[in-house]
């Protein structure tokens, strides 16, 4: 039995976008989605009640982080992630590869695996494909993903042709490490940057080795925007139809949505919920920076269009003055806000793929909201 699959429900006659429907042992989820980020497992200062009551169907969270604090054993011996932190839905982790190659400086990268340095620290630790099959399998996610190596942007054609040769490699040994794939789907992660062919020969490898599904890795890593959607041009269309396409990093609303069109299913980011801990909240209009003086008497809710629950009972000028006061109550009444408003905006790009309408929404969208150029870095 495969653990993940894949239901096309239709594509959008405007764009191309996919209507589609993951199904996971722990519950389906409908896409394009946009997934919460559970660092630590716990999305900061969210319980899985609040992220239930906004119908977000599946988080994310961090191998790496988990590893080394609790530990992947204690999180075993709890029965696994889902009961440890009480959420019985869908769960996907990420490898730590990402981590690896963000939070160390000191690394050195062999064949067998990379050598680096506790972020916390500074201890030696040691991270190989088969290390990072054996946490994710002690954590028991539904979807895991292939230990590989993110390099920087820029890198060199040379560079890059050699990563992705050894990302290959690592893919096939993180298949045969996967201890439960009866009950753990394990998605292959494309390398390539910015580079057509070396995305074509990433793709080509990976695809023979069959996995449920792929993720669209090294993008969101301080490339322009345009190379972002260029990339995914040429690297969706490699991939096969009948499995999810995850893009990873992934979070600001433009990006979401040129995603979608370019045949992306899944996106996760830390950008909603970590400038929703600066006081900062995505908006119908754009961004809005409720920490700012000019919302001291403002008695309006964060976002007029918004109809969750932080709208409808809270002001500008209550949540101003809980977030200058540190006061983690209004950290939690923000993020709840942004993320609620992203898990919404992926219902109303899924509606409009349904109508056959996503070009038109992401016109009238664009045009309200204001371009966004940032590219954040995940963690
Ligand atoms: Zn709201």
């Amino acid at each position: 039995m495969i653990p993940i699959t894949y239901e096309l429900i239709k594509t959008d006659k405007q764009t191309g976008a996919r209507l589609g429907r993951v199904h996971t042992p722990h519950g389906s989820f409908d896409t394009p989605t946009f997934m919460p980020v559970g660092t630590l497992a716990t999305v900061k200062t969210m319980s899985p009640e609040e992220l239930s009551s906004m119908q977000a169907n599946i988080i994310l969270s961090n191998t790496y982080h988990l590893w080394l604090r609790p530990g992947e054993d204690i999180i075993e011996e709890a029965g696994g992630l889902h009961k440890f932190m009480n959420w019985d839905k869908a769960i996907l982790t990420d490898s730590g590869g990402f981590q690896v190659f963000s939070l160390s400086d000191m690394r050195q990268i062999e064949e067998k695996g990379v050598h680096f340095r506790n972020h916390l620290n500074g201890e030696k630790l040691f991270l190989s494909p088969e290390k990072a099959m054996h946490i994710q399998n002690a954590l028991g996610s539904d979807i895991m993903m292939a230990f590989d190596e993110c390099p920087p942007y820029p890198a060199t054609y040379d560079y890059m042709k050699s990563s992705v040769e050894r990302t290959s490699r690592w893919a096939e040994r993180c298949l045969e490490a996967h201890k439960r794939p009866e009950t753990q789907g394990l998605f292959g992660i494309v390398q390539g940057g910015e580079y057509e062919e070396l995305r074509r020969q990433s793709a080509s490898d990976l695809v023979s080795l069959d996995f449920p599904g792929y993720a669209i890795g090294g993008l969101s890593v301080g490339e322009p925007k345009d190379v972002m959607n260029q990339v995914l041009e040429f690297t969706t269309p490699l991939l096969p139809a009948n499995k999810p396409r995850y893009l990873m990093g992934v979070g600001s609303p433009d990006a979401l949505i040129d995603g979608a069109i370019r045949g992306v299913d899944m996106f996760d980011c830390v950008l909603p919920t970590r400038i929703a801990r600066n006081g900062t909240c995505m908006t119908s209009n754009g961004r809005l920076v409720v920490r700012n003086a000019k919302y001291a008497r403002d008695f309006s809710p964060i976002d007029e269009n918004c109809d969750c629950h932080v709208c409808k009972n809270y002001t500008r000028a209550y949540i101003r003055h809980l977030i200058k006061c540190n006061e983690t109550f209004g950290f939690r009444l923000t993020t709840y806000h942004n993320l609620h408003f992203l898990l919404k905006l992926m219902e109303q790009v899924r509606t409009a793929i349904k109508e056959d309408r996503l070009g038109d929404f992401k016109e009238s969208f664009f045009e309200q909201y204001g371009l966004n150029q940032e590219n954040p870095k995940n963690f």
